[in-house]
């Protein structure tokens, strides 16, 4: 079975990994600090600090931005629970808004009648690689005084007006997971220009400890504070090192993903029982995700039903996302089914089609065979 989305690991990103664990250092060492300084840079951000997962990424970015228990944070509904699930864990009400029909990703219009006087971050995702409006959503955040996160964790390498996400909200939150744009195993970051923000960060992903073992040793003392509640959220210095070479890959990752989307756009632009994704001219995608969008009046199925008859081709098409609201635990907390009407529409068409650096021209020319048969099979 073609997965949806893999990884890449050479030889090299190998050893540069046993070289680490052959040192002094395995976690909080120097090549966390080189990781950071690298990946900063790429994502055109001042300041950037890495944890343990792409979900502690936004669970620090929340955090940061002071986000407590009497407060609202506004989430798409189109989106993996993780981005509104680091809302929760600060003990905050999680106030979901609908997505654009055209591309997806969050509605302006709509965060903007859903923001009330307790509202304090809004938390926009990166949806498949494109980001999102974010010009429309940094002017809503500044006249109600909001903090914006944006959560990238498919958007590394992406562009906005030309310029990389990563600098552009206050906190952009990326995720290392091995089907994202680079992968450490797990791993996250969060980008920001702020000082103050990098360092209540890097309190929080150490227990809330103000001084690290590198300043006690150069205190020459065994004291340290811990002023807040923080998690262990660390990365490893070998998760680091591959982290590092991975950064040295993704131009040519993100050029080979372009090339396949424009593959498959090419083949399915003119089926007229699906609709293929809309980018927006004045931004560029990672392509983390090719979604494909059913036009359900002209087939005789229904999305799973395609997407059994894909996986029966060794097709592995996937469904990115489940509305967050309509998962048991949301339920639970009385969030009621037909309140994000484009999200929850688009969740009845939706297919995600495998796309990753590795794919070979003959995997591309497997899956675009097995979607139109697919297609043409169940035509009405
Ligand atoms: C992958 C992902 C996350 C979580 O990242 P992990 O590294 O898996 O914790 C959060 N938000 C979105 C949109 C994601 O796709």
């Amino acid at each position: 079975m073609l997965p949806y989305g893999r990884q890449s690991i050479d030889q090299e990103d190998i050893d540069a990994m046993v070289a680490v664990l052959r040192s002094d250092w395995l976690t909080t060492g120097p090549a966390v600090s080189a990781f950071e300084e690298a990946f900063a840079r790429e994502a055109g951000a001042a300041f950037a600090v890495a944890v343990s997962s792409g979900t502690a990424a936004l669970h620090a970015a929340v955090y940061a931005s002071g986000v407590g228990h009497a407060d609202e944070v506004v989430v798409p509904a189109m989106t993996f629970a993780a981005t509104a699930n680091c809302v929760r864990f600060q003990g905050a009400a999680v106030v979901f808004a609908d997505v654009r029909t055209d591309t997806l990703n969050l509605d302006p219009e709509h965060v903007e009648r859903v923001v009330s006087a307790r509202t304090k971050a809004i938390i926009a995702v990166d949806y498949t690689g494109q980001p999102a409006d974010l010009d429309e959503l940094r002017d809503i955040a500044r006249r109600h005084r909001l903090i914006l996160i944006e959560d990238a964790a498919h958007a590394l390498g992406a562009e906005y007006h030309g310029r990389r996400v990563g600098g552009i909200a206050d906190l952009t939150a990326f995720s290392l997971h091995p089907v994202k744009l680079i992968t450490t195993g797990e791993g996250g970051v969060v980008t920001t220009n702020d000082p103050a923000f990098a360092e209540r960060m890097r309190v929080f992903r150490n227990h809330g400890i103000t001084a690290d073992h590198h300043q006690r040793a150069a205190a020459g003392s065994h004291y340290y504070e811990m002023v807040d509640l923080g998690y262990n959220y660390r990365i490893t210095d070998f998760q680091c090192a591959l982290g590092l070479r991975q950064l040295r890959k993704l131009p040519t990752w993100l050029k080979r993903r372009a090339e396949i989307a424009k593959r498959y756009n090419a083949a399915l632009a003119d089926n007229s029982a699906t609709r293929v994704p809309c980018i927006l001219p004045d931004r560029r995608s990672a392509w983390h995700l090719y979604v494909l969008r059913l036009e359900l009046e002209h087939l005789r199925a229904t999305r799973d039903e395609v997407l059994a008859a894909l996986r029966a081709e060794n097709i592995g098409a996937n469904v990115h996302y489940i509305p967050v609201p309509w998962h048991p635990y949301y339920q639970r907390l009385g969030y009621k089914r037909g309140s994000w009407p484009v999200s929850e529409e688009a969740y009845r068409r939706i297919i995600t089609l495998p796309i990753f650096p590795a794919m070979t021209d003959t995997d591309i020319e497997d899956v675009i065979g097995a979607v139109e048969k697919v297609l043409r099979y169940y035509a009405r």
